[in-house]
């Protein structure tokens, strides 16, 4: 059950958030809880969640080790500080940023190199949906930007379904429409990596999970867990979903 913070709280708030979230998550026995805070807040958040089974992770990474890319943080940088895990390819990255297929393959990359684990995130927009592209979208996203990479690589990755259109706005894929799209993933993971490999991958729903609705999608067989974004950044909302 991951959260991604986007870009909300100070390192204050930070503070305050696993205060509060710290003894709840560990009603939470058997799960496995990541957040995802801004770059600036990650090392309060590792001290913050140090001796818990909380594991931190970052939103994004370049793909260069180190080097003149002013602005960007690199893998190497995102393991020193703590972090275990990594966002790639957030929707909302791919829009505002211009990440492609191949940005979101190269940084997956290098997040193995780093010893990171990534949170490869698909999903398609509203008009791909309206216009029955669908599955077009998401064999595309995973040919392109997942399935080069080796068994071995792919192992070590957890894959999100986002759907676009129900990222913040409240509007959560129903279960059913859910379960098809991660069905479908899982298969294009079958006929690249073979049954195995497409059953031990997790791919966690993300769009509008809330208190509410998660224990319907985590019913489905094919849905192994839950990226969640404005609901993850209030300690009881987030605490709830993880103890669906
Ligand atoms: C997200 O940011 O990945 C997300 C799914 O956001 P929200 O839960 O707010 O729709």
């Amino acid at each position: 059950m991951a959260g991604n913070w986007k870009m909300y709280k100070t390192a204050q708030e930070t503070c305050v958030f696993f205060e509060k979230f710290r003894p709840l998550a560990e009603k939470a026995q058997g799960r496995e809880i990541v957040i995802c805070p801004a770059f600036p807040n990650l090392s309060v958040a590792v001290q913050a969640t140090e001796g818990t089974r909380i594991e931190i992770g970052g939103q994004n990474l370049f793909w260069k080790k180190e080097g003149a890319f002013t602005g960007e943080v690199s893998g190497p940088m995102l393991t020193a500080v703590g972090a275990r895990w990594v966002i790639i390819g957030h929707s909302e990255r791919r829009q505002y940023f211009g990440e492609t297929d191949q940005s979101v393959y190269d940084k997956t990359i290098a997040a193995l190199e780093a010893g990171l684990k990534p949170i490869v995130c698909v999903g398609e927009r509203l008009d791909d949906r309206e216009g029955g592209r669908t599955e077009a979208v998401l064999a595309t996203q995973f040919r392109e930007g997942i399935a080069r990479l080796t068994p071995g690589q792919f192992a070590k990755i957890a894959i999100a379904y986002e759907p676009v259109w129900a990222i913040g706005t409240g509007r959560t894929a129903t279960p059913e429409i859910a379960s098809d799209a991660h069905k479908f993933i899982r298969g294009e993971a079958g006929r690249k990596y073979g049954s195995a490999a497409a059953e031990s991958v997790r791919i966690l729903y993300g769009g509008s999970v809330k208190p509410d609705n998660t224990k319907a999608l985590m019913a489905q067989e094919d849905i192994d867990g839950t990226l969640v974004g404005g609901a993850s950044l209030d300690p009881a909302s987030f605490a709830a979903i993880v103890n669906f």
